[in-house]
């Protein structure tokens, strides 16, 4: 328990693990074992500083008293990476529930429709732009 209140007392008031500080580990980490797989090569050192500067940023981000700035960018980070986001949930989503449903795109306008497995051929219609086409399930 002491080491719980050291920690809190040392992250009061300061910006702590958000959403970009989270992505600039993963970074840090990508950057890092590139450099590993291609050490001996000039780039291999380009990929360890870029790591390095990564790793320092985070550590600056989370420990950073100036929590306006630090959420500013945080949210900036949000907006710049919503579609990629996006797709990746979706993308994960589909996979968790690929037992139960199948997914198709409309032929019309790429709207991704979910219909229940083991129904037969099916007639879809997209409920975004009212297209019909048929499927098996
Ligand atoms: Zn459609």
């Amino acid at each position: 328990m002491r080491f719980r209140q050291w920690i809190t007392g040392i992250m009061a008031g300061r910006n702590g693990t958000d959403q970009l500080c989270r992505f600039l580990s993963i970074v840090t980490m990508v950057f890092l074992l590139l450099s590993l797989l291609i050490r001996g090569t000039g780039l291999s050192s380009v990929f360890w500083v870029l790591g390095l500067l990564c790793f320092f940023w985070g550590i600056f981000r989370s420990f950073s008293r100036n929590l306006a700035r630090r959420q500013a960018e945080n949210q900036a980070y949000l907006r710049l990476t919503r579609n990629i986001r996006g797709r990746f949930e979706g993308a994960l989503g589909r996979f968790r529930q690929r037992k139960e449903y199948r997914f198709y795109r409309c032929p019309s306008c790429r709207t991704w429709l979910r219909v229940p497995r083991h129904k037969g051929k099916v007639q879809i219609t997209c409920r975004q732009c009212g297209e019909r086409f048929t499927r098996s399930t």
